[in-house]
């Protein structure tokens, strides 16, 4: 465990707790649509939620201003008090408010994949567009996209030459379900691309993609059970779905971490194939190694850790990992979805120079279709065969998904070293911008980046190295500014275990602005009454 920083100025406290479990996969409603917007100060009755004037000057805070004149839209309740934040979205979101309220009707909580709702307050901003760096809401709001789809726009909004391409491939066919020369062609620049790419499958998203990759290494070791890691995110099937997020007080000790369900729905016995060890920890993976070698298949993890923030692997951790396993029979899944194309590309095993026997790769890979591949040594993928490995799926490699994965691997291609620099300095420059900004408003923060992903944490720590790490963070000051900037006109997930990423559409000048506002952002924070806060 790192030590603690002792903070210049301690924030407000609030819980900083995520939501529980369930965050990625339960209908957890935005709070402002059940509690929050309803809630009364947590505070002692002799401590009004507005200070009075006297107060405001005994505790140092700026003026109360009064949050504007809130229209209630869609299908709110008349909320008594609203924490500032959510009150100056409420006006801007009007139409994203109502069809987030038509929406449910028809598709459950609104949306397709409960991320995009999940913590948002008062509600999403439903977008309408987007182009290179920017985005347009239905309201018409315009903001500046730090999300980047979940890190899948290497090259920004709608890049002329892909949607070019996409065009072209449509007006041929849209999908033919039939071998074709352009899947070759994908396939002969990924390997370019991916030093270790022997053979490369395609598929759809990266849990088909982690879901076979796990088949495939079952089969060719011949055992069942798989490691994966505490906090790491493979995607929605059964046995990934598993320990991405895990409670210590129902997940036990950090030297046997108990695997978790991550939704109602996966069987008990699921769990009785997933081993769980803590990242960053040599000595938690041969202790998980040593108990259950003659079981596990594979170990599978993601190379850099992107879906707790961002924390990077500590020296030689990969290169250990891969030893390990591959004394004791195991094969080493490295789970590139994230990386992939965006780390460097060739991912996070190219950045440090380690070789895994299977890798999963999507978001950056397509840029913005739907594709996701499989990609290893020959020995292994080459028993995908009949009557051997099955892998297949009615719209895998599908026509229009390659020609958009062409052209923007192409894009890549002719960036090369220069635009992996370009995402490196950009990550470094607002990296240290956020730093100097909360050093100038006197708040702990805390921000960890690889090229390309980065992200901030309220916390006095001085680094965070693992998932249980990445607890004690301030998950609620995070939600607040996060709503200061979306306001603001910056785009960034609500979820502090999302990250912020770049695109080759983004600027210095863009930065700069995200700096800039960040700094006015932090500065707000301080002077939020405790109780909103809370
Ligand atoms: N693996 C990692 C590391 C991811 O970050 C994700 C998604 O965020 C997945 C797998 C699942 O990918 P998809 O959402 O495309 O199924």
């Amino acid at each position: 465990m790192a030590e603690l920083e002792t903070a210049p100025t301690p924030l407000p406290e609030a819980p900083g707790d995520r939501p529980g479990p369930q965050g990625r996969t339960a209908p957890e409603l935005p709070a402002g649509l059940k509690a929050e917007g309803v809630a009364q100060p947590s505070v002692a009755p002799t401590e009004p939620a507005v200070p009075s004037d006297a107060r405001k000057e005994e505790v140092g805070q700026v003026a109360w201003k009064e949050p504007p004149p809130t229209p209630i839209v869609g299908d709110f309740d008349s909320p008594p008090e609203m924490p500032i934040t959510i009150a100056r979205l409420v006006p801007k979101l009007k139409k994203s408010a109502k069809l987030f309220a038509e929406g449910k009707q028809y598709v459950p909580n609104a949306s397709s994949s409960l991320i995009r709702v999940a913590s948002y307050d008062p509600c999403p901003p439903f977008i309408a567009r987007g182009k290179g760096a920017r985005i347009w809401d239905e309201d018409e709001n315009e903001y500046l996209d730090f999300n980047l789809a979940y890190g899948c726009l290497i090259n920004g909004h709608a890049p002329p030459d892909q949607v070019r391409a996409i065009v072209e491939q449509a007006e041929k066919g849209l999908h033919f379900a039939a071998p074709t020369e352009l899947e070759i062609d994908v396939a002969k620049l990924f390997r370019r691309l991916v030093p270790n790419a022997e053979r490369v499958a395609f598929c759809s998203n990266g849990s088909d993609a982690t879901m076979n990759a796990i088949r495939i290494a079952r089969a060719v070791t011949g055992k069942d059970a798989i490691l994966k890691f505490e906090g790491h995110y493979h995607g929605q099937h059964d046995y990934a779905l598993i320990s991405a997020e895990a409670p210590p007080i129902v997940a036990g000790l950090d030297e046997y971490p108990r695997p978790l369900p991550n939704s109602a729905g996966i069987p008990p016995g699921v769990t009785d194939y997933v081993m769980v060890a803590q990242y960053n920890s040599i000595v938690s993976f041969e202790r998980m190694v040593k108990r259950y070698r003659d079981r596990l298949a594979c170990v599978i993890l993601e190379p850099i850790m992107a879906n707790a923030g961002v924390i990077a692997p500590v020296p030689d951790y990969l290169k250990r990992i891969v030893e390990i396993a591959h004394q004791n029979e195991i094969l080493v899944i490295f789970d590139e979805v994230f990386t992939g194309f965006r780390v460097a590309p060739g991912g996070a095993q190219q950045l440090y120079g380690v070789e895994p026997d299977l890798s999963c790769w999507a978001k950056a890979l397509g840029g913005g279709v739907p594709i996701s591949a499989v990609s290893g040594k020959a020995e292994y993928m080459d028993s995908i065969a009949p009557g051997r490995i099955s892998f297949g799926g009615t719209y895998f490699a599908n026509s229009i998904s390659l020609a958009g994965t062409l052209a923007n691997l192409k894009h890549l291609a002719r960036g090369g070293e220069e635009l992996y620099a370009r995402f490196g300095h950009l990550t470094q420059k607002l990296e240290k911008g956020i730093e100097q900004a909360a050093r100038d408003a006197k708040v702990s923060v805390l921000v960890q980046s690889v090229n390309g992903m980065l992200q901030y944490f309220f916390t006095r720590r001085k680094k965070i190295q693992n998932y249980r790490e990445a607890l004690q963070i301030d998950w609620n000051l995070y939600l607040r500014n996060h709503q200061l900037l979306l306001d603001k006109g910056i785009y960034t997930h609500p979820d502090n275990y999302e990250r912020i990423t770049f695109s080759s559409a983004h600027t210095d000048k863009d930065v700069e602005r995200f700096i800039q506002t960040i700094g006015e952002t932090f500065v707000e924070l301080k002077t939020l009454p405790r109780d909103y806060l809370a």
